[in-house]
């Protein structure tokens, strides 16, 4: 792999690292590297200075005094797929890590790089002076070929991160270190559904862990991820759903359904949350959401799948994943 010019730092804690992103504003942090150092081949993204995190060593997952569980973002893929409290306590989490390109990438992969992955886009992701000549626009481009139709501010490359569903429904929280300190807001919250700048972090932010809250009795989960060859690949849907049930064990008390892969970060089909909210769950109820996310979302047809390809994916495998969510709940 041969690769342009750039200098490598190699701070030992993260309130160094954040001090040497603030000083460069070409730097870009280098966690596993599995998503920038492909990028950063294709030229995707031309860092003056590579910022590693190589140096600091990732905490263990650890349950706090309110039940949440706090997980490092430095923690390796690999780690969390095979860790006894993730499997215990946010199991979603587990199956969701496990699901990530194959075992080399989960070695060297971080949740943190997971989270703050790049977009992806078929024209995006190739080495530019052999498939075509000019750059598109989110290339510093005029052009986008996938969508012609699209001015200058508007890319629709789609958000593949298999964990970020996953934590959203769980509704995760995440802890960000910047120059300003330390904060704490909702893992929703990091993403801005601009396929130009995917993430609402600043440069010189740092994610340093996710907090996941306690499940409640009454919880079930069901994750699922749709590939073209069933490993070793990015998600064409990714889907998670975590469901609570009332005490009566038949009554949705809180739906929440997240879909990956196919918008410019993850996606909340509402209108299919509400109507599960309040309903006693049975095949019937199930269907209708599964049906009405379907609809109500606007899948960006991306890497050769079309719209109407993502949309009965979501309509059949959301009915599926529903319906797991719901015998685990029922403590299947
Ligand atoms: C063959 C292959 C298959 C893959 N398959 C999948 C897949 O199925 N699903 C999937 O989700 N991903 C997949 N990936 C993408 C990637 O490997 C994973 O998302 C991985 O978890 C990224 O983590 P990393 O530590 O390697 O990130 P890096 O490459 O180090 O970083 C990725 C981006 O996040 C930023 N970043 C890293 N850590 C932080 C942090 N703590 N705070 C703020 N910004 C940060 C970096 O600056 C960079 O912009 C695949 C990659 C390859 C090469
Ligand atoms: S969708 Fe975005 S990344 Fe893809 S070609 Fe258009 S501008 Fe470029």
């Amino acid at each position: 792999m041969i690769l342009f010019d750039f200098e490598y730092l190699r701070p030992e804690t993260i309130e160094e690292a954040v001090t040497l992103l603030g000083q460069q504003a070409e730097a870009k942090l280098l966690a596993g590297g599995t998503d920038l150092l492909p990028n950063m081949r294709i030229e995707v993204v031309r860092p003056s200075h590579l910022v590693s995190l190589a140096g600091v060593a990732p905490d263990a997952p650890e349950e706090m005094p309110d039940g949440s569980l706090r997980i490092d973002a430095l923690s390796r893929l690999s780690s969390l797929e095979n860790d006894e409290l993730v499997e215990r306590r946010a199991p979603m989490l587990g199956a969701a890590a496990h699901s990530v390109g194959g075992n080399q990438v989960r070695q060297m992969g971080t949740l943190g790089g997971n989270l703050c992955q790049e977009t992806r886009c078929l024209y995006y992701n190739q080495q530019h002076d052999y498939q075509f000549v000019a750059d598109c626009y989110k290339r510093g481009g005029e052009c986008c070929y996938p969508f012609p139709g699209n001015d200058d501010e508007t890319c629709w490359s789609v958000f593949c991160s298999d964990l970020a569903p996953a934590l959203i429904a769980l509704d995760a929280e995440v802890e960000i270190l910047g120059a300003d300190g330390q904060r704490r807001q909702a893992l929703e919250d990091l993403y801005s559904g601009d396929g130009m700048r995917p993430l609402t972090l600043g440069p010189a932010e740092i994610v340093t862990a996710i907090v996941v809250p306690p499940a409640p009795a009454g919880s079930g989960w069901g994750f699922h991820k749709t590939t073209l060859r069933g490993g070793l690949e990015f998600g064409m849907v990714v889907m998670a759903v975590a469901l609570r049930l009332e005490d009566d064990g038949q009554t949705c008390a809180e739906a929440r359904i997240v879909l990956g892969a196919i918008g410019e970060g993850p996606l909340r089909p509402r209108a299919a949350e509400a109507a599960l909210q309040g309903a006693i769950l049975d095949i019937e109820t199930i269907t209708r959401a599964a049906d009405e996310a379907s609809d109500e979302i606007n899948p960006l047809p991306h890497h050769g799948y079309t719209k109407r390809y993502l949309r009965d994916n979501v309509r059949v495998y959301l009915r599926r994943s529903l319906e797991r969510a719901l015998e685990r709940a029922h403590g299947a």
